[in-house]
């Protein structure tokens, strides 16, 4: 298998009633971290890049043309998805470099304006034959902050549906993005409803903060796609500390990147299996 879109791993996940897992991609390694964790899972997986990660890299096309490359090389299906586009001309850019889905992020505009905006952003990919996710309720915690308490209202969040076309919604459920810590509850009866109210699948943002029988819950009550970043980054990051810390001579930056490109891997491959039902 390869590269394919997220639609298709999305839908197929809908239809079994189990998650699939969205994980960033930071840099070149997390790409590759991410493809060998759905293989060493057997799972597809879909790899996405954000506009904070484009931002980074002084633009979306270096890391996105690697990342496409890695996904093209991969042995199970990867999707390489556009995560929280709030910028119309990026999701354009990703269009043509050949992302097969794209998040347009309207969730902090005003309703009618989130609606108007995501409705002609969702034209245009689908004339070009890609999977749009949209967001209704800011899912909060730029600052790292607790859920704020907003919640995705399922009568609304039905009508922006129809109204802009979208094919996933990204849902404010209790999650809450950047936590580094597993505590976040999530309100499981919402997420049935707001699944019972709508006929696309349901994307969990703020993962990270949520704990594994919070999310495989989530999942049974009707959650699809599972959004993970900082939880991932941790265990990159605390692999590099530790090698790090063990040899303060080392200088080769391959030392200590192949290690938590390892790790990140290892945890990776079993949220996949976790988010699939299987774990
Ligand atoms: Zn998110």
């Amino acid at each position: 298998m390869t590269l394919v879109s997220a639609r298709d791993l999305v839908t197929d996940a809908a239809r079994s009633g189990t998650g699939i897992g969205a994980f960033n991609v930071i840099h070149l390694e997390t790409a590759e971290a991410l493809v060998r964790a759905s293989a060493q899972a057997g799972l597809p997986v879909i790899v996405q890049i954000s506009q904070n990660c484009a931002d980074y890299h002084g633009g979306l096309e270096p890391i996105a043309v690697a990342t496409l490359a890695v996904a093209r090389r991969a042995e199970t299906p990867v999707a390489v998805h556009l995560d929280h586009a709030e910028r119309p001309d990026l999701v354009d850019e990703a269009i043509a470099l050949g992302f097969g889905s794209v998040m347009f992020d309207g969730g902090a505009l005003p309703y009618d304006e989130n609606v108007a905006v995501t409705a002609a952003v969702t034209e245009r990919a689908h004339a070009a034959g890609v999977y749009v996710e949209g967001e209704l309720g800011e899912v909060g915690g730029k600052d790292g902050a607790h859920a704020p308490g907003v919640r995705t209202d399922p009568d609304e969040a039905r009508a922006f549906v129809e109204a802009t076309g979208v094919d996933a919604l990204a849902v404010a459920v209790g999650s809450s993005h950047a936590m580094t810590d597993r505590t976040a509850s999530l309100d499981l009866s919402l997420i049935a409803r707001l699944h019972d109210a709508l006929s696309v699948p349901l994307v969990l943002h703020g993962s990270s903060g949520v704990a594994d029988a919070v999310i495989t819950d989530a999942v049974r009550a009707g959650m699809t796609k599972i959004n993970v970043s900082t939880h991932l980054n941790g265990f990159f990051t605390r692999a590099i500390r530790s090698v790090l810390d063990a040899d303060e001579r080392l200088v080769d930056s391959r030392r200590y990147l192949a290690p938590a490109r390892d790790a990140l891997a290892d945890e990776a491959a079993r949220m996949l299996r976790l988010f699939a039902l299987e774990g």
